[in-house]
């Protein structure tokens, strides 16, 4: 592989052909099937690479074991590992461009889209190297002739296992804790979209490797979810997974983790309902409605895919809201004006026209797109029109289903009872959007939705500094916030005797 060096463009071209996995601070070639990623704009191949197998996580784990336990790591204050955090961002910031534009070859994204995620990871290796610094252990209440401590340590060796959606940013919300807790970590990105994760790899090796820390603190495992991400899991040396995926995928990691009891954390995903009250204010309503289903092409866990409309303004606003998402520029990432991008494969692209011939054949009524768009422009990408569907029951599978793509589902609500009972009615509890002039409505039905996140007045925004994660089938754990490095640490308690005398038992 040809790699522009030194710093500032660590990153690769886009047209880059990666042949190499990095395995405890070792580029090489993996043993295990080859790894395919497809431009999905226009279906040419990116890069085949042999991806890891099972002896590849196996020898990852056993050398990120050993480099864990390196004193070089673990004895290394805190304040000296913020700084390798703050160098990690920095390198991403200088190399932002081509990593932006390697993600949109990669995932098919926006570049508007994937500038601003490449540039929350590196926001999150510096709050994350933030709370680092300021994190403190507890000295707790003694009860009796003792001093007691409450402390953290690292796990050891982390799993990290990332979907295709957005990988930079899930990359680097597993990996910038991880660290920060001080273990090492393996990475394994999803199938379709593996470059941006083998990128950061050299950007973390780099700073590694500059630091004079042991560079076997970051693997980056390509490969079949069921082959290496299933090593991951299983690998004695590995004390912890941390999985963003499909729910069914996770509620399979977590059996496996129970087998050794081993902690998880999950974001799942989810079908969240985004609601439009009676006094909702129509500008804001319509934009963050669109934006919260059709940004990312609805590739998104937090996608806001059923919208309830009060009854008394259902006609007039899912009217307008229609004739909006007909306007929507449908186009390459590549182009500035683009909206909607295409899908990240053309598979995907087959499983959600899929979910829309179900909701049809379930009797739905496609009120705008159900189609790929037609024209040259189009033909060899994975598009799909933004799509609205309404008159269906909520127990359909095309309002119960996560679809995970450009496909929102329309359903009136007639009082407050009715749309909670209505909203609540999946078994995902990822996030909710809500419009209201009213701070009362806002409050009563912020508190009565199950959802970890609740955006009133606004939609998909996000801060390192605000826990996210999900409820019901939508995932355990929280990331982010003050206590996300927490995640990555197991709790210890000291007792330190202070008596002049020996316990009572001393002399018998
Ligand atoms: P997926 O579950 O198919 O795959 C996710 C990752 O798990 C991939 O790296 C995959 O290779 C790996 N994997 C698959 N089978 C595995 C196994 N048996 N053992 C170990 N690893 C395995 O999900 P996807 O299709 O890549 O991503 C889309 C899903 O991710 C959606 O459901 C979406 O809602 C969810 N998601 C959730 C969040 C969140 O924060 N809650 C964020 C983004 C995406």
């Amino acid at each position: 592989m040809t790699v522009e060096e030194p710093a500032g463009h660590l990153v690769p071209a886009p047209d880059y052909t990666p042949d190499e996995v990095l395995v405890a601070g070792e580029w090489r070639r993996g043993n295990g099937a080859p790894v395919e990623t497809v431009d999905p704009a226009t279906g040419r191949t990116l890069a085949v690479l042999a991806g890891a197998d099972a002896a590849d996580v196996g020898e990852a784990a056993r050398r990120a074991a050993v480099a864990a336990a390196d004193p070089a790591w673990r004895e290394l204050p805190a304040h000296r590992r913020a700084r390798l955090l703050h160098r990690i961002a920095e390198l991403i910031e200088d190399g932002a461009d081509r990593l932006c534009a390697l993600q949109t070859a990669d995932t098919g994204k926006c570049r508007a889209e994937t500038l601003a995620l490449v540039h929350s990871a590196a926001g999150t290796f510096r709050y994350t190297a933030a709370v680092l610094e300021t994190a403190e252990d507890a000295v707790t209440p003694a009860r009796g002739d003792y001093v007691t401590l409450s402390v953290h340590e690292p796990i050891g060796v982390i799993g990290a296992i990332t979907p295709w959606n957005s990988p930079i940013a899930s990359d680097a919300q597993k990996v910038a804790p991880a660290l920060a807790a001080g273990n090492a970590v393996l990475l394994k990105p999803a199938e379709w979209t593996p470059l941006v994760a083998l990128a950061l790899g050299r950007i973390v090796h780099h700073a590694l490797t500059e630091a004079g820390l042991p560079a076997g603190l970051l693997s980056v495992l390509p490969g079949p979810g069921r082959v290496t991400g299933d090593a991951i899991v299983r690998h004695p040396a590995v004390g912890k997974v941390t999985f963003t995926g499909g729910t069914r995928t996770g509620r399979g990691i977590a059996r496996l983790a129970a087998d050794k009891v081993m902690p998880v954390s999950l974001e799942l995903g989810g079908k969240s309902p985004t609601i439009v009250c009676e006094d909702a204010d129509t500008e804001q309503a319509l934009a963050g409605v669109l934006f919260g289903i059709f940004s990312s092409s609805g590739q998104s866990c937090i996608a806001g895919s059923r919208l309830f409309v009060a009854r008394s303004r259902y006609d007039a606003f899912v009217g307008e809201l229609v004739d909006r998402a007909r306007k929507l520029r449908v186009g390459p990432g590549t182009d500035p004006d683009t909206q909607v991008a295409p899908l990240v494969h053309h598979a995907h692209r087959d499983h959600v026209a899929g979910y829309v011939d179900l909701a049809r054949s379930e009797g739905a009524r496609v009120r705008c797109g159900g189609a790929p768009p037609e024209g040259e422009r189009y033909r060899d990408g994975a598009y799909y029109l933004p799509t609205v569907l309404d008159g269906l029951p909520h127990s359909a599978r095309a309002c119960q289903e996560e679809i995970f793509g450009p496909v929102l589902v329309a359903l009136p609500f007639d009082d407050e009872d009715d749309l909670v009972a209505q909203a609540n009615d999946t078994v995902y509890g990822l996030a909710c959007g809500l419009w209201t002039r009213s701070a009362a409505t806002a409050w009563r039905l912020a508190r009565r939705i199950d959802a970890g996140t609740v955006w009133i007045n606004t939609y998909k925004q996000f801060s390192s500094s605000t826990p996210f994660g999900g409820m019901k089938d939508s995932g355990l754990g929280r990331e982010k916030g003050r206590d996300g490095i927490r995640a990555y640490q197991r709790q210890k308690s000291l007792y330190w005797g202070t008596a002049a005398t020996p316990l009572p038992w001393a002399g018998s």
